[in-house]
């Protein structure tokens, strides 16, 4: 039997990004990540009775300034609600969130569409909230704790349009977001400690059709792979159980990327479930038409610019400038070098090449690169002046990245410079040729291939701190 129907997926996303201010959103406790269990609490934001919040202003800075880097407008009066639910990392019982009145709507981010060209992801609304603590399973003695420590450390929650169509889209769009929050300093956004979290809602219906599907909702992924993963895995479920004539329930479901599949958790809550009402221990928020212009007037260059700028005046390709402003730390590696006067496609050639082969085959991302960004510059200094060759370099790259080795001392004290004595690369290249007698006559009777071996036995002679050019046209002297 022929299954003739073609699948549309159908996403949008809540995207939660952890602030980067020094306090938490309603006390002055820290918000630094980890710490031991319960040590960066207060009784206002372990909930005890009788305490009441103080907003951050921090908090609505930040807030703004995401906004308006993602097009949004800003609510200049909004105000904060309670979320009511029994949960044990929420020890009030009830979020602060923001639910009639959030601080920004209607902005939208542009990305790669999945067919080419350019799309806008809408973004329906960014509000500001409290984050929960964590429950920690142990499995030793078979028992749950709780940690507060990340109880009221400042979100805001960007809420999209179901603008997503496939896993790719997806992606480009969290890279894009990342990158612009990166940039305008309001978050890390490390996603492996879950600063940047993303509940995907994901319905599939035919080809052509223009009602919505029951949505089903997987909560806070952490992981680009695991991000993809889970939306090949829960759209190819929900069909199967469309094409054998079920029907998708709305609902939570949890990804395991061990498990390759998705489990259901709780039928997926709505609105009134949480009994949202106004936080009475809290005054509306007034933002000034004056201090929203402040802000706008306060952004860095976006990434957006700054990709348009690299190839318009740096004269970098569409795809090395696309690439290198996906990180704030690569545009500062880039940049920084950029303004110390090294070559702009130079510079851009060993970030896409070396760079990020080294970031890929260590499995980290450009946040963790430690090495002095300035080494990069060094390096390319001493191959502009032929001081080691290329593939020295890139040898101390590697040292340079791994263990943050400074390459000028590293150079010296592995003695790696370039034989600039041509006296000295010439007796060795003669060396070469008088115990290659076979090879000198094979090249002699026209074979290329000889040239090669020749020069290939030469470099190595002189454990590769010859220029290849050079030891070619010696070479080339010598056999006439
Ligand atoms: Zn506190």
């Amino acid at each position: 039997m022929a299954k003739t129907t073609s699948w549309e997926i159908v996403m949008g996303l809540e995207v939660h990004v952890e602030l980067a201010t020094k306090t938490k959103i309603f006390c002055s406790c820290t918000t630094e990540f980890g710490g031991a269990p319960n040590t960066h609490c207060c009784p206002v934001c372990t909930g005890m009775p009788g305490v009441l919040p103080s907003l951050n202003k921090a908090v609505v800075e930040y807030a703004t300034k995401a906004g308006l880097a993602l097009n949004c407008e800003i609510t200049r009066y909004n105000k904060f609600d309670r979320k009511n639910y029994f949960y044990p990392d929420l020890p009030k019982a009830y979020q602060i969130s923001q639910l009639y009145l959030p601080i920004c709507r209607n902005g939208g981010v542009e990305i790669e569409a999945e067919g080419g060209g350019k799309k806008i992801i809408g973004i329906h609304e960014i509000h500001m909230e409290e984050d929960a603590g964590k429950l920690v399973h142990d499995p030793w003695t078979d028992s749950t704790m709780v940690d507060y420590n990340r109880c009221g450390v400042p979100l805001i929650e960007i809420v999209s349009e179901p603008d997503f169509r496939s896993a790719n889209e997806v992606i480009r769009y969290l890279e894009k977001l990342k990158a612009i929050l990166q940039f305008i300093g309001v978050s890390d956004c490390k996603m492996q400690e879950g600063s940047l979290r993303a509940d995907i809602n994901l319905s599939v219906r035919p080809v052509g059709s223009d009602k919505f599907g029951t949505r089903t909702e997987m909560k806070n992924m952490n992981s680009f792979k695991a991000i993809a993963r889970a939306i090949n895995g829960e759209s190819k479920r929900q069909i199967e159980v469309l094409e054998e004539g079920g029907e998708v329930k709305q609902e939570t479901r949890r990804w395991d990327d061990n498990k390759d599949a998705s489990f259901a958790m709780r039928s997926k809550e709505d609105a009134q479930d949480y009994k949202y009402f106004p936080e009475p221990d809290l005054i509306p928020i007034e933002i000034s038409e004056e201090t929203i212009e402040q802000t706008r007037n306060s952004l860095p260059e976006l990434p957006e610019a700054k990709r348009q700028r690299y190839v318009s005046e740096l004269g970098l390709s569409e795809y090395d400038a696309a690439q290198l402003t996906t990180s704030k730390y690569l545009v500062a590696l880039f940049e920084q070098n950029l303004e110390a006067g090294y070559p702009a496609k130079e510079l851009a050639n060993w970030i896409m090449g070396e760079v990020m082969r080294m970031l890929s085959d260590s499995g980290k991302e450009p946040e963790d690169m430690t090495f002095d960004y300035s080494y990069l510059g060094s390096l390319i200094g001493m191959v502009q002046k032929n001081e080691i060759t290329r593939n020295t370099a890139k040898k101390v790259f590697k040292a340079v990245f791994e263990e943050g080795c400074d390459p000028v001392r590293y150079v010296e004290e592995h003695n790696l410079k370039t034989v600039t004595d041509t006296g000295a690369v010439k007796a060795a290249i003669e060396e070469v040729v008088a115990a290659n007698q076979k090879s000198v006559d094979e090249y002699r009777s026209g074979k290329e291939k000889a040239l090669q071996y020749l020069i290939g036995q030469s470099m190595r002679a002189l454990r590769g701190k010859a220029d290849p050019q050079t030891v070619t046209a010696i070479l080339k002297e010598i056999l006439g």
